[in-house]
């Protein structure tokens, strides 16, 4: 298959140096291997994807340098994922799930304290087969949200960056959603779907989601897609250590471009960061290409000064 990677931004809000870090990461990749980059909007949560988002998204890319060669937006996408989530369903590996967020916490074991839910599987049936039947007149009233039985497996693979990676579905997520009760298709099912039906050979993206990768390899296994190479980065995270997020409200595209950066120094700044070029200075994407080596990018995640500031960026 030809090398393609792809940068998949969730629409909920201007993007914040991480999200330019891994895109800038994932593109080089991409360029230096003569391969395409695929952009796609992840839009799928109604209540906080917004279009002028991801309107701003590629505003953003292009004022960065940051080429894509096909662009896709999962909105316009959710018969595919019916269809896979219908396989799914008629190999009998899912089941209507009546529980609300309090009923699922109710059951939580004490010790996940990293903010991960994993599932009891309460509303798991005894026999799989008839799962459905009836699946629309509970006595609650309410719509099932569908998860997948998870087996006591371990996964383990490869990542390209952090090495080899072992987890245990049942005990890191239990039976995991693909839809929301309210007809939302989850990013679990719609990452592997659109990545293996867009021909992605490499996923490159933040290490917060490296312990989802082997919930998306189940997935590919039980559909019978290939799986791409993950490979994992370290996070740039604010003074208190936190991964940025949309609150570091100065460290977001729109405040570093208001405050008169150029798309050069911006990532010559990431660049330094990925360990790069060896001192933050301006740079054009392009210029980066031939610079660019994974065996330059550190795994340690790095502190960035809330005004991206005049030194290094190194806590
Ligand atoms: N849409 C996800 C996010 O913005 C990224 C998904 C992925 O790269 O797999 O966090």
């Amino acid at each position: 298959m030809p090398m393609k990677g792809r940068f998949a931004p969730s629409p909920t809000g201007r993007m914040h140096l991480g999200n330019v870090y891994s895109a800038l990461l994932s593109w080089l990749s991409v360029r230096s291997q003569g391969g395409s980059w695929v952009l796609r909007i992840e839009d799928l949560d109604p209540q906080r994807s917004r279009r002028a988002f991801a309107e701003q998204v590629e505003d953003d890319l292009r004022w960065l340098g940051l080429d894509w060669d096909e662009r896709y937006v999962q909105s316009e996408r959710e018969a595919l994922y019916l269809e896979h989530l219908n396989r799914l369903a008629q190999k009998g590996l899912t089941y209507p799930c009546y529980c609300t967020r309090a009923d699922i916490l109710a059951t939580q074991a004490p010790h996940e304290s990293d903010g991960r839910v994993v599932y009891a599987g309460t509303c798991r049936p005894k026999h799989l087969e008839g799962a459905w039947l009836n699946a629309d007149s509970h006595p609650s009233g309410r719509k099932p949200a569908t998860r997948i039985v998870v087996p006591d497996v371990t996964i383990s693979f490869v990542d390209a960056h952090y090495g080899v990676q072992s987890v245990n579905l049942a005990r890191h997520c239990g039976d995991f959603v693909l839809r929301r009760a309210d007809g939302a298709w989850a990013y679990q099912l719609a990452v592997v779907v659109d990545d293996a039906l867009m021909g992605i050979t490499e996923v490159v993206r933040g290490r917060d989601l490296l312990l989802s990768a082997p919930q998306q390899i189940y997935l590919y296994r039980l559909l019978g897609f290939e799986v791409p190479v993950f490979c994992h980065l370290p996070l740039l995270c604010n003074l208190s250590g936190q991964r940025l997020c949309k609150r570091d409200k100065s460290l977001d595209l729109g405040e570093i471009r208001k405050s008169g950066h150029s798309p050069e120094s911006v990532l010559g700044r990431l660049a330094f960061y990925a360990g790069i070029i060896d001192r933050p200075e301006p740079v054009s994407a392009l210029e980066l290409v031939p610079e660019f080596s994974w065996s330059k990018v550190p795994v340690e995640d790095m502190l960035v000064r809330p005004d991206f500031g005049e030194d290094s960026g190194e806590g």
